[in-house]
């Protein structure tokens, strides 16, 4: 019970990897707000949080949107009481060969995987500093380590995220506030469906452990980083991926 007492706001939890994370932190005794643009979904997953017995918030909200996440960081406190565990998981790919690429599929990438890390955080840390307690895992991935053809915006997104992480590390590392990344190989999800089955047996092919991972090897990682036993750990990015980025 690692997370008793604690409230984690996780966003694109509605689905996938996120949902993945919520249900691991509540297993774990966490309180959760569950943020996601698809307001179905997140209700979905409130309801599995409380079937374990613990809160759940639901806020659909474009984590984009400025004033949404200030609203959705400002609920959380108000409805469950504080904010100790912030996950910036949302995330889209536009895959696109460059020269194809629209200015649109590039901002559009950036502003969902990268920016909303920049917002919830900055909303987060307000509260976190005060408390002098947090932990932040940005969910970055191994594009954003080793690139990746035909995703320049969501590499370029996920490189960023580590950039912010090591710096908003050195940023609050003062005031008992953790921020570290994980950066997944590939994980059957609704986001990697769209694949073709040449890509995911190439990973397959690629990875030394010999297979893909799952959401809940994603999320078991989350979960060391938001608990206390990673409490000396800051600025670091987790891979999460067999192997992956080795080759
Ligand atoms: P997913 O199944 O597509 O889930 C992403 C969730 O984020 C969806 O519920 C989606 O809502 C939500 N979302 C999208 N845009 C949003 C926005 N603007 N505001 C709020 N919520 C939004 O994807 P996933 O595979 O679980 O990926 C989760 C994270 O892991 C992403 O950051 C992804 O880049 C990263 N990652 C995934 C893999 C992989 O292989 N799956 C590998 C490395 C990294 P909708 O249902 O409305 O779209």
């Amino acid at each position: 019970m690692r997370f008793e007492g604690k409230v984690a706001l996780i966003t694109g939890a509605g689905r996938g990897i996120g949902r993945a994370i919520a249900l691991r932190l509540a297993q774990e005794g966490a309180n959760v707000a569950v943020v996601d643009l698809n307001g179905d979904n997140a209700r979905d997953t409130a309801d599995l949080v409380r079937n374990l017995g613990r809160q759940a918030l639901v806020i659909q909200a474009d984590v984009s949107d400025p004033d949404a996440v200030q609203h959705a960081v400002n609920q959380t406190i108000e409805q469950l009481g504080d904010l100790h565990i912030l996950v910036n998981n949302a995330g889209i790919t536009r895959d696109m060969l460059i020269i194809k690429m629209k200015d649109e599929d590039w901002r559009k990438v950036i502003d969902v995987n990268l920016t909303s890390a920049f917002l919830c955080s900055r909303a987060a840390v307000k509260h976190m500093l005060r408390k002098r307690y947090g932990r932040i895992v940005n969910i970055s991935s191994v594009v954003g380590l080793a690139g990746q053809a035909g995703q320049t915006n969501y590499a370029a997104s996920k490189a960023g995220l580590i950039g912010f992480t090591k710096s908003l590390a050195k940023e609050v590392g003062s005031r008992g506030i953790t921020v570290n990344a994980v950066a997944p190989g590939f994980i059957p999800t609704a986001l990697t469906e769209v694949l073709p089955e040449e890509q995911r047996a190439a990973a397959i092919a690629a990875t030394p452990l010999g297979r893909l991972g799952t959401v809940e090897d994603v999320a078991n990682a989350v979960a060391f980083l938001a608990s206390d036993e990673a409490s000396f750990i800051t600025g670091q990015v987790l891979s999460v991926d067999g192997g992956l980025v080795m080759q």
